[in-house]
């Protein structure tokens, strides 16, 4: 059986990934430091304790499970922290993704998938982001993810390090069957924030900016379901052990919801009201993030199936109603 590394196999996107790669056929080995991770998310393959920054325990780990690939997850992720705490964004997102590189390149493992973010393309009014799309990001965290995507190219072209890029639109749901979810501490994404308004765990929902120019005056951002999310991996996985070159994809389903749309469509799915307040805008938001290209679907064969909006809500509030970790 392949091994392939999973850094921020406990977090959200990595658990997901992982019984993604089980289903396929693969060994998912996580490397987490559990800082925002949880171990109860660890079910499909081995644990590994540790960080990004410890070159020797990466190295322990790379000479003790040869995997073919590493799928590389392990980030900081929040706008609004970005903008507040730009230090640990680039020190844990950049200097730990390094750290990382260099150990997988050192040790002969030459495939590497890369989450990254359309928060890496900024604002750009009235244009379609694809992945030629020119790359400003507004924030620390889409800065910090672009920068590893440098990292990514000197490296291939000095250590022959091929690699996919996925730029994540906004990922929402969880898996049907509940093994794994979503849980962040503390929440800060639209929809699981937005669950816990609707079941009384948070107060009130706080709609951030209603002065923008959209039609309803909220941001507007294209959602899609973490498992299609995680099926293009498993596609990237296949395209860098088939031998083809390095590539960007973005992944998104072209469609934009804005906040507003996704309370009403939260209010439809759950019959149940969603207290809301609307306050200011927060720093480091872009207007519109909302895919424009088809690439993943032409070359990689990619088909999203759950990511219609109410398939969305409902995969995550049966989640959020059934599902959490202890620790
Ligand atoms: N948002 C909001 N209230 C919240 C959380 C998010 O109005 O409590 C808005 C946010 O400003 C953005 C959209 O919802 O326009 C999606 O934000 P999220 O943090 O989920 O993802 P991001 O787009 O930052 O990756």
């Amino acid at each position: 059986m392949s091994n392939v590394l999973v850094t921020g196999g406990a977090g959200y996107i990595g658990s997901h990934a992982c019984k993604a790669l089980k289903a396929a056929g693969y060994t998912p080995v996580t490397y987490d430091n559990l800082v925002t991770g949880w171990k109860d998310a660890v079910k499909f393959g081995p644990f590994e304790q540790g960080d990004l920054s410890d070159r020797a325990r990466l190295d322990e780990v790379f000479a003790t499970y040869q995997p073919v690939a590493v799928m590389h997850f392990a980030a900081l992720s929040q706008v609004g922290e970005a903008m507040s705490e730009p230090g640990r964004y680039w020190r844990n997102n950049v200097e730990g993704s390094l750290t990382l590189i260099e150990a997988a390149t050192a040790a002969g493992c030459l495939n590497f998938v890369f989450s990254s973010t359309c928060a890496t393309y900024g604002e750009h009014d009235n244009v379609v982001l694809d992945e030629s799309t020119p790359q400003e990001p507004l924030n620390a965290y889409g800065a910090s993810k672009r920068a590893v995507e440098n990292i990514l190219r000197d490296f291939e072209a000095a250590k022959g390090l091929r690699h996919v890029i996925f730029r994540y639109f906004n990922v929402a749901g969880a898996d049907p069957e509940g093994e794994v979810g979503e849980h962040h501490r503390p929440e800060t994404h639209l929809i699981p924030v937005m669950l816990e308004a609707i079941d009384g765990t948070r107060p009130a929902l706080s709609i951030h900016g209603t002065d923008y120019d959209t039609p309803d005056g909220t941001c507007i951002r294209d959602y899609v379901h973490v498992c299609d999310l995680v099926d293009a991996h498993v596609l990237g996985l296949k395209w860098l052990t088939d031998g083809k070159g390095s590539r960007v994809f973005n992944l998104g389903t072209g469609k934009g919801f804005s906040v507003r749309e996704v309370i009403d469509a939260s209010r439809s799915v759950t019959n149940r009201e969603v207290p809301h307040s609307e306050g200011p805008r927060r720093a480091g938001d872009a207007t519109k993030l909302v895919s424009g290209s088809t690439r993943a679907a032409a070359e990689l064969g990619w088909e999203p199936s759950r990511s219609t909006m109410p398939q969305m809500i409902a995969d995550a509030w049966r989640w959020h109603q059934n599902g959490h970790y202890e620790g």
